[in-house]
């Protein structure tokens, strides 16, 4: 029997596609779908997506970024140019974030709110109503921070979850731009997940974005091409010398934490950084993701292109 020449050229393309990160694509889809139909009823779209600006690309967080780029070029852990190329990748991954990833984001919450709300409205703690906000809402910050320890052990742990988390892990150059650098896929199962707590503890009053812009300052900086350990302080807080280690080529299973240090504690997967320890290497082993680093990458923008379709190609690891 002969095999046609079409059969033999769409085979080969078909197999080279993943299911799992369509699956994901079409999850997000929906949320957002869920989202943007209830915001629309409401006649709420356009209102939620400034607060979400508001509270993720605020002035505090653009001079955190750029006060933490200064002190990188006075006390690098490792020194390079300003424009090295893992930077204006990186620098790419901040446009991306703030034009695609902050509305997605912002949706995201509206649209896993609705669904919690809708299908599992039981969990809703309506005594909370009564606890004083001195005490509710660290206690839901807290458990957010759990829930998004717990998204980012799956990202380690679930092959379909780490097609999209590897693209982060790839940075061979870190700076406190590379808090940017993620798929937008990335982000469905942590906002799924720390949604969670918000609904159960605080499901008639809203946290105070000052409060959300604090939480991701502090997980902005944990990037930051700085030798910094926090001191005492580090052993509860994730520093830069702390999230350091979890981005050497092999040891990505320890310090998964974002803001808290505690859930790696309780899980023994804390390594904690020793002062004047040399920065270590960073990336991953045999670049499985495209990245900007090798000789044969084409410019920011077409790689950035080949970075994010890269999940959605055939297995890797
Ligand atoms: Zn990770
Ligand atoms: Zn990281």
């Amino acid at each position: 029997m002969t095999v046609s020449p079409l059969v033999v050229r769409v085979r080969p393309a078909r197999r080279r596609l993943c299911p799992s990160s369509f699956a994901l694509a079409g999850i997000t889809g929906l949320v957002l779908w869920v989202a943007v139909a209830d915001l629309l009823g409401q006649g709420r779209l356009e209102t939620v997506l400034s607060a979400g600006r508001a509270e993720l690309a605020t002035p505090l967080l653009v001079a955190l970024v750029v006060a933490t780029g200064i002190c990188e070029r006075i006390w690098p852990a490792e020194r390079r140019p300003v424009l090295a190329r893992g930077h204006v990748q990186d620098a790419c991954f901040l446009a991306l974030h703030a034009i695609v990833v902050i509305p997605l984001l912002t949706l995201l919450s509206v649209g896993a709110a609705v669904l919690i709300g809708d299908h599992a409205g039981w969990i809703e703690l309506r005594s909370t109503g009564q606890w004083p906000g001195w005490l509710l809402v660290p206690l839901t910050l807290v458990g957010m921070d759990a829930a998004n320890w717990l998204a980012h052990y799956a990202d380690h742990r679930l092959d379909a979850l780490w097609r999209f988390h590897a693209l982060h892990h790839s940075q061979e150059e870190l700076s406190v731009l590379t808090s940017f650098r993620a798929h937008p896929l990335m982000h469905t199962t942590g906002f799924l997940l720390a949604t969670i707590p918000v609904v159960v503890l605080m499901p008639t009053r809203p946290i105070a974005p000052v409060l959300i812009t604090t939480y991701v300052c502090i997980g902005t900086l944990q990037h930051a091409n700085l030798r910094w350990t926090f001191g005492p302080l580090g052993r509860v807080i994730v520093s830069p010398a702390y999230h350091r280690l979890h981005h050497a080529p092999d040891t990505q299973a320890v310090n998964l934490g974002v803001v808290l240090t505690i859930w790696d504690v309780l899980a023994r997967c804390a390594r904690f950084p020793v002062r004047g320890e040399a920065a270590g290497r960073t990336g991953l082993d045999g670049r499985p993701v495209p990245v900007e680093q090798a000789d044969s990458a084409g410019p920011a923008l077409l790689l950035m292109a080949e970075q994010l379709i890269e999940p959605f190609a055939a297995a890797r690891r």
